[in-house]
C-alpha cells in the first residue's frame, strides 16, 4: 500500500516528533519518582527544586505535543474549535457543533507554541541524571505510520 501522499508524511514527521517527546516525558516521570524516592529516605535531601524542574518540561512538552496535533490536523484540513473543541473543516468560520466564532486567520497554519527551554532548567540539575542521553528512536515501517496516525488522532 503505497500513500506516498507528502501529507502523509509530514503528518508522520509529526506523529514522531510527538512519540519521541512522549518518551522524554517518560523519562522525567522516571527520574522525577527516583528523585522522590530519594527523598523519601533520606528527609535531609530536599529536591522539590529538581522535581520542580522537571515538572515544568513535562508541562512544556505536554504544550509541544499538543502543538503537534494541531499541525497533524491542519494537514489534514481541521481545526479545532476553541470553544467545545470539535473538528472543524479549516474554511469554517463558525464552529458546526457550538456556533462560536473562529478568530480571523484561524484558517492558516499553526504558529509554534513559545517555549521557555524548559531543557536548560534541567540541565542544571544534571548531577543526578543518571542515564545518558536517550538512544535513537527506533524507525518504523513506513506502512505503519500513517495508520498510526490515524488511531493516534482517534484519541
Ligand atoms: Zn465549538
Amino acid at each position: 500500500m503505497a500513500i506516498f501522499d507528502p501529507k502523509t508524511k509530514v503528518i508522520a514527521g509529526y506523529q514522531r516528533s510527538i512519540d519521541e517527546k512522549n518518551r522524554v516525558i517518560a523519562k522525567y516521570y522516571d527520574q522525577i519518582g527516583r528523585l522522590y524516592y530519594g527523598q523519601y529516605k533520606d528527609m535531609s535531601v530536599d529536591v522539590t527544586k529538581d522535581i520542580n524542574a522537571r515538572c515544568e518540561a513535562v508541562s512544556e512538552l505536554y504544550n509541544e505535543i499538543k502543538d503537534c496535533e494541531l499541525k497533524i490536523l491542519f494537514e489534514k484540513g481541521l481545526k479545532l474549535c476553541p470553544n467545545c473543541g470539535k473538528e472543524n473543516m479549516l474554511a469554517y468560520a463558525f464552529c458546526f457543533a457550538c456556533g462560536a466564532k473562529f478568530e480571523a486567520g484561524s484558517e492558516s497554519a499553526p504558529g509554534a507554541v513559545k517555549t521557555e527551554k524548559p531543557e536548560e532548567k534541567v540541565e542544571a540539575v544534571a548531577e543526578t541524571k543518571a542515564e545518558e542521553a536517550p538512544s535513537e528512536p527506533e524507525v518504523k515501517e513506513e506502512t505503519s505510520e500513517a495508520s498510526e496516525a490515524e488511531e493516534n488522532k482517534a484519541e
